[in-house]
C-alpha cells in the first residue's frame, strides 16, 4: 500500500482533468490493482476544513507516512514572497508544499506549471509563480536544485499542458511498486522512457516533412507543419505519436501543430503575436531546426528533397 496525496497551486486543474481520464491503467485501477491509496486529491478528497487541515498535519508529523506527494500547478509567491495569493487550509499553499515535500519519500510533479512554471510564470509573471524544482530551464525554482526526496529522488517531472493521463498513471504505478530505481530522469528530470523520443517520432505526416510539402491550413490532412504553422515536432520530446491521445490520435495527426508543451520554455515566446501558429524564418529558413541539423545543411536537404518529391506528395490521399 502506498499513499498518495495530491494537491493543487496555481492551477487551472487541466492535469487533474488528464488525471481522472486515464486508461492505462486508469485511476480505478491505481486503487483496486496497484495498491495506491489516495489520501487526498482535490477533486476526490472528502475531507474538508479541520479535518483536512488534521490529515496534512498527520502527514508532515509523520503519523501517516506520505509515500508519493503529487503537486499540479505552480508555486505562487506573490505577493511579496509570502504567497497569501494561494492561500489553502488556513496558510499559504507554499508552506503546505514546503513541509509535505520535506517527508514523503517521492515527490511528482505533474504538468507544466507545477514542472517548469508554465504559463502563470510569462513575463511579467504577477503571481511571482515558479515550478517545483525549475523556472523555464533555470534549475533550483522552489524547493532549490539540490531538493531530493527522501527516497534520494529529485522531483520527478511530467510536464505538459496537459500531462498525458498515461503518462501520470503510469509513473505512479512504477513508483507505488517499487520500481522507481528503473527510472532514469533527463536534465529536466522528465522520465527518460517517456521524454527521450521527438513528438515527431510516429506522426503521420513525416514523409511530407522529408518531402518537405507544407500544410497551409488547420486540419488538412496532408502536408507537414513544420514549414508554415510553427509545428515544434522535431524539436520536442514527448510520446504523443506513441501514446496516442484517447488512445486515437494526436494533435499532428488531427492538422495541428505540436505546441511544444513538454519542453521548459512553453509557452514559447510568451505568446507574443506573430508567434504563435507561425513558423519564425529568416529568409524563408526556419529559425528553430530539428536537434542536431545544421541551416546550411537543412537548406541543401530541403531544395533536393522539393525537387525530389513524387506528384503524389502534394496530392489529398485521404479523400477517397
Ligand atoms: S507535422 Fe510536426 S511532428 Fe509531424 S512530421 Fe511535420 S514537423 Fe514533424
Ligand atoms: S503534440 Fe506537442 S503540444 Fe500537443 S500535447 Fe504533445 S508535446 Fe504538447
Amino acid at each position: 500500500m502506498a499513499n498518495l496525496l495530491w494537491l493543487q497551486g496555481g492551477a487551472c486543474s487541466g492535469n487533474t482533468m488528464s488525471f481522472l481520464n486515464a486508461e492505462e491503467p486508469s485511476v480505478c485501477d491505481l486503487v483496486t490493482d496497484f495498491g495506491i491509496n489516495i489520501l487526498w486529491h482535490p477533486s476526490l478528497g472528502i475531507e474538508l476544513g479541520d479535518q483536512l487541515k488534521q490529515l496534512l498535519h498527520d502527514c508532515i508529523s509523520g503519523k501517516t507516512k506520505l509515500d508519493i506527494f503529487v503537486f499540479e500547478g505552480t508555486i505562487v509567491n506573490a505577493p511579496n514572497g509570502t504567497g497569501h495569493w494561494n492561500r489553502f487550509a488556513g496558510r499559504p499553499m507554499k508552506e503546505w508544499v514546503k513541509e509535505l515535500c520535506a517527508v514523503a519519500d517521492f515527490v511528482v510533479a505533474i504538468g507544466d506549471c507545477a514542472t517548469y512554471g508554465g504559463i502563470p510564470a510569462m513575463a511579467p509573471n504577477p503571481s511571482q509563480s515558479e515550478g517545483l524544482q525549475f523556472l523555464k530551464r533555470n534549475h533550483g525554482g522552489f524547493l532549490g536544485k539540490d531538493f531530493k526526496s527522501k527516497a534520494g529522488l529529485p522531483v520527478i517531472n511530467i510536464p505538459g499542458c496537459p500531462a498525458h493521463p498515461d503518462w501520470v498513471t503510469q509513473i505512479l504505478v512504477a513508483v507505488a511498486c517499487g520500481r522507481a530505481g528503473d527510472l532514469t530522469l533527463d536534465q529536466f528530470q522528465r522520465p527518460k522512457t517517456f521524454f527521450q523520443s521527438f513528438t515527431q517520432t510516429g506522426c503521420t505526416r513525416n514523409m511530407h516533412f522529408a518531402y518537405k510539402v507544407s500544410t497551409t491550413e488547420f486540419g488538412q490532412r496532408n502536408g507537414c507543419l513544420y514549414y508554415d504553422l510553427g509545428c515544434r515536432g522535431p524539436m520536442t520530446h514527448s510520446p504523443c505519436n506513441r501514446i496516442l491521445w484517447n488512445r486515437q490520435s494526436s494533435k499532428t495527426r488531427a492538422g495541428m501543430p505540436c505546441l511544444g508543451c513538454t519542453e521548459p520554455e512553453f509557452p514559447f515566446f510568451d505568446l507574443a503575436p506573430g508567434t504563435v501558429f507561425k513558423t519564425q524564418t529568416v529568409m524563408g529558413v526556419p529559425k528553430e531546426m530539428p536537434p542536431g541539423m545544421d541551416k546550411m545543411r537543412y537548406i541543401k536537404l530541403t531544395a533536393s528533397a522539393k525537387a525530389a518529391a513524387p506528384a503524389w506528395a502534394e496530392e489529398d490521399m485521404f479523400v477517397v
